[in-house]
């Protein structure tokens, strides 16, 4: 079992009040008051890299500081495993992946031997995703509410994979889905919850300009030239190639340049071989940077999000798409595909520009570019949005919520 250290200084509670109003952070405190003597326990499969971790890291300080005691652990898988939780997350998105019985049994196998090891110190057992989720075999032994937390875009799941999925999550007490259209036929209670950013995180908080100019120079970055950006993990989901592909039909009438920066996550075996291709496909164009960037850059990434022109999310297939959010927050115009969560956040022609191709996606970039007062509309929209959306303060209410109508029957919470 892991456990996250944490040591880097962190914004306070009542820092938020000048993001969303101090009678925001007095309801927490209201709401967390009805949890004393609740432990609430978080289990998923990296402590970073990709949306839940990003979550989960602010989240998790921030229920403590509010009086929840709050954990969060990690499940332990070798590369063989997470190659088979890579292929459930695709298939759950409607990609096509041949899952053999060797995989299902490989998948029981380790959830069997993290249920053994892990230490369940949870009243709440709070799952997150489909790598973990049969660890609600201990649901009889541990624990004494659990809830399925699903991050993934379940709108057209392969059949198959998400019968097998769904066979656990039947036997939680409650699941969490981003978007009404990822619901499910379930017969435990559903709640609809959709992510957040903090705002006060080195990845979001203002910078200044020096800042960003360092990060530019940091990596060969000309600050003179537009810059177009799509900050994603190396995933075919997130669609590098056709980012790519994109750019160079509008580098053909606009000067400016491309940045496609990302990491890896440690439970994603992929990517490697998507920077790769994504290498390939780029061809030593200068004006094309592909900036592996290693977990925890969080000020890089902010200064490149601030430093960009257009922010791209080319998406195939996406949950929710928090780096959406992060660009948003920064007033900066979005291009993004229109699925899955993208859409709750991206209303077409007012916060950004939904696309739904490659050449749709080069001719809103161009739009933007070159018309500076349209693109500023949408991004000062778009901050709005996510002021009132998705911010982790909202975030925390609706948890905190969700916790405790699990110790009601009915759906009436009395406070
Ligand atoms: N991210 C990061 N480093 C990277 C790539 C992404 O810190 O190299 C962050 C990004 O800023 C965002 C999260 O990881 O906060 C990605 O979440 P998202 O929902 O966009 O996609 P996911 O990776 O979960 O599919």
């Amino acid at each position: 079992m892991e456990r996250e250290i944490v040591h880097h200084p962190r914004a306070k509670i009542q820092d938020y009040a000048s993001v969303v109003g101090a009678s925001a952070i007095e309801d927490l405190r209201a709401l967390a008051e009805k949890l004393s003597g609740k432990a609430i326990q978080n289990i998923n499969s990296t402590f970073t890299g990709g949306g839940v971790a990003e979550i989960l890291a602010r989240m998790v300080p921030l229920l403590n500081q509010l009086g929840v005691d709050a954990k969060w652990t990690t499940i332990k898988g070798n590369d063989e495993f997470f190659g088979v939780t890579k292929k459930f997350h695709n298939a759950l998105h409607g990609r096509a992946e041949h899952i053999s019985s060797e995989d299902l049994s490989l998948f029981l196998e380790v959830n069997k031997k993290n249920a053994e090891e892990l230490e369940f110190e949870g009243g709440i057992i709070f799952v997150h995703d489909p790598q973990p989720v049969a660890l609600v075999a201990k649901k009889k032994e541990c624990g004494e509410k659990w809830i399925w937390r699903c991050h993934i875009d379940v709108s057209k799941p392969d059949r198959k994979v998400w019968e097998f999925v769904r066979n656990f999550v039947v036997d939680y007490d409650a699941a969490v889905f981003s978007a009404p259209n990822f619901t499910q036929q379930l017969p435990i209670r559903q709640f609809l919850i959709s992510p957040s950013i903090d705002p006060l995180s080195d990845k979001n908080k203002e910078i200044s300009s020096e800042v960003i100019d360092s990060v530019l120079g940091k990596y060969g970055l000309d600050k003179g030239k537009p810059i177009i950006a799509q900050i994603s993990r190396f995933d075919y989901l997130k669609d590098p190639v056709g980012v790519i592909q994109a750019f160079e039909m509008v580098r053909k009438s606009i000067d400016c340049q491309l940045v496609l920066a990302g990491g890896a996550a440690t439970d994603d075996p992929e990517s490697e071989k998507v920077l790769e291709e994504s290498r390939d496909r780029a061809s030593n164009n200068p004006d094309i940077h592909i900036l592996p960037i290693p977990p925890g850059s969080d000020i890089e990434i902010n200064a490149l999000q601030r430093a960009s022109a257009v922010i791209l999310q080319k998406s195939i297939k996406e949950g929710f798409g928090l780096t959406v959010t992060e660009a948003m927050w920064k007033g900066k115009p979005v291009v993004a595909s229109a699925v899955g969560g993208i859409q709750l956040q991206v209303k077409n022609k007012f916060t950004g520009l939904l696309c739904h191709s490659i050449e749709g996606a080069a001719y809103s970039i161009k739009r933007l570019l070159s018309n500076p007062e349209y693109a500023d509309y949408l991004g000062k929209n778009a901050r709005e949005h996510v002021r009132q959306n998705f911010l982790i303060t909202r975030h925390l209410k609706d948890y905190l919520l969700l916790f405790i109508s699990l110790y009601y029957p009915s759906d009436i919470i009395y406070l």
